[in-house]
């Protein structure tokens, strides 16, 4: 029997797991063991709701106590901090700082992205983030006030990546509803590019149609922007103008945290990403994988799979079945990422996507549905169709019963 450990319950570790652990469940072959500090799972492109109050805790977050003991594997409630390779151990610590070790044949690490302010003064002080569940309630913890104030108050966000995009959308859709009962609360918000266009990493056609849709909702979008330094209530940019602002949030960018390039001698990208080889294979030590945001994994045609929730699902999919297949002595296949195109949320019943390889631009509410499509597919795995179907049908139900923003807001 061996052990597989999997550090990190996100898009890819928890879509992994499961698939391990209802394999190898029935004939109790191999151990598979979750390693993941949260208590609950959140689709990450979603954080954006929970920032805005429109996110429905009840029905989309995920108990990893439940599902694990649902779905047979094992869930360790700790953060891995060190790697030992000589003894196939890795450290953890739990919420109480307590350390411990844990033993492991196979270690899969899926421990995701952050942010990256590119060092830029006074962001991890003065600017707030999204790059987990307490940050996004933070984040609503200080917007609630905001839009029960008497008069408008502005926000910015900086980067115009997906993140920026569909929280500033997002925060307008709320601001605007708010505005029919409350006239004076509004909020103003400015969404931050350094770059010439919103969704820079996209084709331009989409970028466009998204920044229409954005200005036509009320942001601000200022493109060709760089943001030198954060002060408290302001971000000042490189040609020294100032943007003030009540709250101020950082989108732009990603990199792994920093513990990652610090593992016992295993290879990291200038991004802190761990290098695996076209099996997910890292490159010094043949028993450890990587998959999601924190790996930099070699395609084909020379380019890199990219940090996307739809490549963290593919490579969840394919690890599980290359590693049932080296479990019985057969050989591991490449992972090739077949990109399906992208969808950004422009608010709560708007989206525009690319598919087709650039081809197809398609925007409206359709596209919306697709969009949440994609992360129904998501608690396919997770739960099965049967309870996902319970799931969209529930939530029909409380969107007509309920009111849009998931708090009260009185
Ligand atoms: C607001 C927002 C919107 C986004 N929108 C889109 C979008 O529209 N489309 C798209 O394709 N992508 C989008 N993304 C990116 C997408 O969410 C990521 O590419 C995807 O979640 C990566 O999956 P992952 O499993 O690698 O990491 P994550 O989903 O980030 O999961 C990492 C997990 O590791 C855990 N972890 C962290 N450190 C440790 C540790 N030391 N020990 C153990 N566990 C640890 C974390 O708690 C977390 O559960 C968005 C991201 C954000 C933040």
């Amino acid at each position: 029997m061996s052990r597989i450990v999997v550090v990190g319950g996100g898009a890819a570790g928890l879509e992994l797991v499961t698939r391990l652990g209802k394999q190898f469940a029935r004939r109790r072959e191999h151990e598979v063991i979750l390693v993941e500090p949260a208590s609950h799972h959140y689709w990450k492109p979603r954080l954006h709701e929970i920032a805005a109050g429109t996110f429905d805790q009840e029905l989309d977050a995920v108990s990893y106590l439940q599902h694990s003991f649902c779905n047979r594997y094992q869930y360790v409630q700790a953060s891995m901090s060190a790697l030992s390779r000589a003894d196939k151990q890795i450290e953890i610590r739990d919420a109480n700082g307590q350390i411990s070790t844990l033993d492991y044949d196979y270690l899969v690490i899926a421990v995701g992205a952050v942010s990256n302010d590119f060092k830029t003064a006074g962001v991890s002080e003065h600017c707030l983030f999204l790059d987990s569940a307490e940050q996004a309630q933070r984040a609503w913890d200080r917007i609630n006030p905001l839009l029960k104030a008497d008069e408008s108050r502005q926000i910015s966000i900086v980067g115009a990546g997906a993140t920026g995009v569909e929280l500033a959308a997002e925060l307008a859709k709320v601001s605007n509803q708010l505005k029919r009962y409350r006239r004076n609360a509004e909020l103003k918000i400015t969404l931050i590019e350094a770059s010439d266009r919103v969704l820079p990493a996209g084709p331009e056609c989409m970028s466009r149609k998204v920044q229409h849709a954005l200005t036509k909702s009320g942001v601000n979008v200022k493109t060709n922007t760089r943001i030198a330094r954060a002060e408290e209530g302001k971000l000042i940019t490189d040609n020294g103008e100032v943007l003030t602002a009540s709250l101020q949030l950082w989108a732009a960018g990603i990199k792994c945290a920093p513990w990652l390039a610090t593992l016992d001698g295993l290879e990291t990208n200038r991004l802190n990403q761990l290098k695996v080889d076209q099996t997910l294979r890292t490159s010094m030590d043949e028993n450890i994988f990587v998959i999601g945001d924190s790996a930099e994994c070699p395609q084909p045609d020379g380019s890199f799979v990219p940090p996307r929730a739809q490549a963290a699902n593919q490579a969840a999919d394919h690890l599980a079945r290359q590693l049932i297949r080296m479990l019985k002595g057969k050989a591991m296949k490449p992972f090739i990422f077949n990109d399906g195109g992208m969808v950004i949320a422009v608010g709560h019943d708007y989206a525009v996507g690319n598919l087709m390889n650039n081809k197809l631009i398609v925007r409206g509410r359709f596209v919306r549905n697709l969009y949440d499509t994609i992360f129904r597919l998501h608690q396919k795995i997770l739960f099965g169709w049967g309870r996902v179907t319970a799931l969209v049908l529930l939530k029909r139900v409380k969107a007509s019963l309920n009111p849009f923003y998931k708090h009260n807001i009185s």
